[in-house]
């Protein structure tokens, strides 16, 4: 029987930064396997030109880019531009989680403004830049990840939260500018994923962010299932949404499970 397997990027181009780990890895795999030519914009340039030689050369591509220096993501989407002719997909992914301290009273301002940098900052030049090639096709799509910390508090850090209620506000606002070039702006919210960052942060291993609440008992939450919101956010399935923050959290946000009648 033949193969009933759609690719949903075929002949797309996207740029993902933070793609050399965890869940923007998972994303530029699923992106090439479904026909998009990718650029890892990362720090990491070791692991980053490792996915990029296994997804090959003609899908994949590696460009050093710390988000927070604007001429290196005005080099990554112009890099994109000429390696691949356009860009179409802007994948807003790169951050970090930075110190698990609760107190306010001892969180220096030099590592708030560290975190704001890279996951707020970091993601306004992404857009930018990327808004830049964008806006002269009349057409294109901008991706953030952002996370649950982006619904709720108490979570993470106050500099974690801070940056991540701010891509949203940051996604809404562009999608009402944007939205008359065709260019679409959206954000992918995970709950708590087993990659470098999470365990790092929470001091957990893999079986500790997997017993992380969700009302969705005994399902994982992977890299790839991220991937797979980003993918549609990404595609043509969902050409009507705009200014959405699409939360991948098993239900996390929804309710408190201290105080639910349900058992
Ligand atoms: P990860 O550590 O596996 O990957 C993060 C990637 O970002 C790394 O490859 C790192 O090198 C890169 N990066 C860090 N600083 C950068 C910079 N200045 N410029 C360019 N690249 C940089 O972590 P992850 O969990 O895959 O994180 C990806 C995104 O998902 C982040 O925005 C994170 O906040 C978000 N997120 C993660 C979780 C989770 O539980 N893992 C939950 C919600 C949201």
């Amino acid at each position: 029987m033949a193969s009933t397997f759609v690719r949903r990027l075929e002949g797309k181009v996207a740029i993902i930064t933070g793609a050399a780990s965890g869940i923007g890895e998972a994303t530029a795999r699923l992106f090439c396997k479904h026909g998009a030519k990718v650029l890892i914009a990362d720090i990491k340039d070791d692991l980053g030109e490792k996915v990029c030689k296994e997804l090959g050369q003609s899908s994949a591509s590696f460009v050093h880019c710390d988000v927070t220096k604007e001429s290196d993501v005005e080099t990554a989407v112009n890099t994109a531009v000429a390696k691949f002719g356009k860009l179409d997909i802007m994948h807003n992914n790169a951050g970090i989680g930075g110190v698990a301290n609760p107190n306010i009273l001892e969180i220096e301002k030099s590592e708030f403004e560290k975190i704001i940098s890279v996951n707020l900052v970091g993601a306004f030049l992404g857009t930018k830049h990327a808004a830049r090639v964008m806006i002269p096709n009349l057409c294109g799509n901008i991706i953030t990840t952002a996370s649950t910390c982006s619904k709720i508090g108490g979570s993470s850090s106050h500099a974690y939260t801070s940056s991540k209620h701010g891509v949203v506000g940051l996604t809404r606002n562009i999608a009402v500018e944007l939205g008359k070039y065709g260019i679409r702006v959206n954000c992918v919210s995970p709950h708590l994923v087993a990659t470098p960052l999470a365990k790092d942060f929470f001091k957990l291993d893999d079986e500790g962010c997997h017993g992380v609440y969700s009302v969705l008992k005994g399902v994982v939450l992977k890299p790839e299932d991220v991937a797979e919101a980003a993918l549609f956010l990404a595609s043509d399935e969902s050409k009507y949404v705009s200014g959405h923050n699409l939360l991948v959290d098993g239900g996390f946000t929804i309710v408190n499970p201290k105080f639910c009648m349900f058992e």
